[in-house]
């Protein structure tokens, strides 16, 4: 049985005393491995969360959109971007990526 206060890795598995300050979230031990885990794990978990994931889709980028739209009116239809990537592009999720980042005015 595990004292009370200890905590069970969730990588190796050991018992570890969390630190005080930590206790809540603390689900791995010092170990370098585990810390490593669970880097990585909160990492997965902060893309996992639907408000992150729709980090660039939101209201607020089709704001941006629609008003650079507005601000650049028939600008869309002759992209240079777009016939330069060529419309099948549009298809591929690393150029979707890209565009994201970029903050392309055709949105998600
Ligand atoms: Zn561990």
């Amino acid at each position: 049985m595990a004292q009370s206060g200890q905590r069970k890795c969730l990588c190796c598995g050991d018992f570890f005393i969390p630190d005080p300050r930590n206790r809540d979230r603390q689900r791995y031990c010092s170990a370098a491995t585990c810390r490593l885990t669970s880097k990585s794990a909160s990492q997965g978990a902060w893309l996992s969360k639907p408000q992150n994931t729709d980090y660039f889709r939101g209201p607020l980028h089709v704001q941006r959109v629609q008003s650079w739209r507005l601000a650049h009116p028939g600008y869309s239809a002759g992209c240079t971007r777009c016939s330069r990537w060529g419309m099948s592009r549009h298809a591929d999720p690393r150029a979707r990526a890209r565009r994201q980042r970029n903050w392309h005015h055709h949105g998600a």
